[in-house]
């Protein structure tokens, strides 16, 4: 897993960090990634059949995994901050 972001974070044995993709578009909300932002990079494979790696931070991976109905917001964005905030407190289920 390639993580990014000013802190290390996640505890994956074959994590590897790397130079956040500051200014590119996150696959999940579609916000610009930030220099302080955490985050993934996803594989990812184009409709012209090119494989790739695209940013998703980490607040949007913790939603598309754990989201309830409950975290829906105005915004996917806030919507994934709402998951995680949730997750941070109670915990995964
Ligand atoms: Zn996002």
């Amino acid at each position: 897993m390639k993580v990014f972001g000013p802190r290390p974070w996640g505890n994956w044995s074959e994590r590897k960090i790397v130079p956040s993709p500051v200014g590119e578009p996150c696959i999940f909300c579609e916000e610009a990634i930030r220099q302080d932002d955490l985050g993934v990079l996803m594989p990812f494979m184009s409709a012209d059949m090119k494989d790739s790696e695209r940013p998703q931070h980490r607040d949007c991976l913790i939603h598309s995994i754990f989201a309830r109905p409950e975290d829906q917001r105005k915004t996917r964005r806030e919507s994934a901050r709402a998951t995680r905030e949730r997750v941070d407190k109670e915990g995964p289920s």
